[in-house]
């Protein structure tokens, strides 16, 4: 089997706002896409858009979009010969990318080898000290039972699943009593979420900041580094604001981390687009946390700093074609926000509803990647990520302007979202400054919001009176899209 060769059309195994992008990307090269949806994804966004789409079962996300024999049957009934597995869901599973090999179709992904030496904490952790490149110092947990290797590292530590992802399982411990009992909880969780109990402790890390490197490989041999991303404005160890250079890298420090990133990623034969998550310390000094062998969320910022297409140079990289040459530095600032549906005014907790009313925010530097339709139903059984909003400009001042701008004019009714907390939380002078670390939204105080004026409780009332389908027969606020045509075509 040969990897790196061209293909016409791909099926994106994923849903949402990243299956909207993949379509897009590939409609760009110039390559067909079929969607693939569950029972409830009818409506979805990515079906319309994609050329051609597939149901692939309920609901439930392990009976649909984890199905490998479903997205595999689904690929061959409507002639793939490309899978694209976005992020999530099968996206770093080295058995669904071995399997689309093995049933001739193309991966657009890194070799399922490369995967699976970056899915073990531990052992990717081995693997980088190995090759130079600086892990934080961390202990494995002994059979028997003193914890003197793990105390040697120095209060506070954590407690980490070898699989994790995603947060799950991690737990920070400050006193040496509190351990043990930390230990076994995060295998519980770890054995829960990941089918695997594995655990492992690291020192915790004061007021670190996350700053990533996005790495790409091609299939002739070359791998480089494209700038990196400030993922620090975490909540629970989830990023919720991202930014592309982060305010903290010096060029020298950048190359620095190029070199690691690359480093890391020759280390395991990588190729395709990756991203190599660090933590960097307020001395300057920077450790390896794990590599995310897919395109990731936050990927835009970097296209938006660096002028690139991710998604045309993972098709390009997939079809065998070398990488073109790529700048080393950015020329633009982008920030990006992930808009939830949650409510930040209690406690975060995720929401579910229907959308009666969006309205995408637009103008200069302004970019929206989502999968949201007005009459959807969110927050049930997938991820509440409902779309990204993201802003560029010549400088990072620019950028948040223009993003706070942005969330201003976005319009989501129907389902609570983190919105107006996101707005807020730009304008406060931490993050305007830039002087953020991974800490710092757990104490932050992001001022409430003022209640809306009465007006704007009228104008929403009108204009859920007005929405499509609105209970109650409210007037049509938008023409008959149909109208012109039927009294063109005479009755049709
Ligand atoms: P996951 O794979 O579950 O997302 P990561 O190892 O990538 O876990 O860590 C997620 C986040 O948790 C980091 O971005 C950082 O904020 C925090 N974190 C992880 N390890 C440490 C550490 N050793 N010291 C301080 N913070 C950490």
């Amino acid at each position: 089997m040969t990897r790196g060769r061209p293909f016409r059309r791909v099926l994106v195994a994923n849903r949402g706002e990243i299956a909207v992008r993949v379509v897009r990307g590939c409609r760009a090269a110039g390559l067909e896409s079929v969607a693939v949806f569950s029972e409830v994804d009818r409506g979805a966004r990515h079906v319309a858009l994609a050329d051609d789409a597939v149901e692939i079962g309920p609901a439930p996300a392990k009976e649909s979009y984890l199905s490998i024999p479903k997205l595999l049957a689904a690929a061959k009934s409507a002639a793939c010969d490309a899978v694209h597995p976005g992020y999530g869901f099968l996206s770093e599973n080295a058995e669904f990318a071995r399997a689309v090999e093995v049933a001739g179709l193309v991966w657009i992904g890194p070799p399922p080898e490369a995967m699976e030496a970056m899915g073990s904490k531990i052992a990717s952790r081995a693997r980088m000290t190995a090759a130079g490149v600086p892990v934080v110092p961390g202990a494995l947990i002994t059979a028997s039972g003193t914890f003197e290797e793990i105390l040697s590292l120095g209060l506070p530590v954590v407690v980490k699943a070898s699989a994790g992802g995603g947060g799950k399982g991690m737990r920070v411990v400050s006193s040496a009593s509190e351990l043990s009992e930390a230990i076994a909880s995060c295998r519980r969780e770890a054995a829960a979420a990941f089918g695997d109990s594995t655990v492992y402790v690291e020192k915790y890390l004061e007021k670190p900041r996350h700053v990533e490197v996005q790495v790409f490989g091609d299939h002739h041999g070359t791998v480089v580094a494209i700038g990196e991303r400030e993922c620090s404005l975490q909540r629970r160890h989830q990023k919720v604001v991202e930014e592309c250079p982060s305010p903290a890298v010096t060029p020298g420090l950048r190359a620095r981390l190029a070199k690691a990133a690359v480093d890391a990623a020759k280390a395991v034969g990588y190729v395709n687009a990756g991203t190599v998550e660090f933590l960097l310390a307020p001395s300057g000094d920077f450790y390896f946390l794990e590599m995310n062998t897919r395109l990731q969320v936050e990927h835009p910022v970097t296209e938006e700093a660096f002028g690139v297409d991710l998604v045309l140079l993972q098709l390009a990289v997939a079809a065998g074609q070398a990488l073109p040459p790529l700048p080393s530095s950015p020329s633009r600032h982008a920030i990006e926000v992930r808009v939830y549906a949650e409510d930040p005014e209690a406690g975060f907790l995720p929401q579910a509803g229907r959308v009666l009313l969006y309205r995408e925010p637009a103008g200069p530097g302004v970019r929206v990647e989502s999968g949201l339709v007005e009459g959807q139903d969110v927050g049930v059984y997938y991820d509440p990520l409902l779309a990204k909003i993201v802003a560029s400009g010549g400088t990072r001042e620019e950028a948040r302007r223009r993003l706070v701008a942005a969330l201003a004019e976005t319009v989501i009714l129907g389902v609570s979202t983190n919105v107006a907390w996101l707005r807020r939380l730009l304008e406060t002078k931490e993050v305007a400054a830039g002087e953020i670390h991974t800490g710092l939204l757990e104490s932050l105080v992001v001022p409430a919001a003022p209640p809306p004026p009465d007006e704007a409780y009228a104008a929403a009332a009108v204009a859920l009176s007005r929405a499509p389908g609105a209970a109650g027969g409210g007037a049509p606020a938008f023409a008959d899209p149909f109208d012109g045509l039927f009294r063109a075509g005479g009755g049709a």
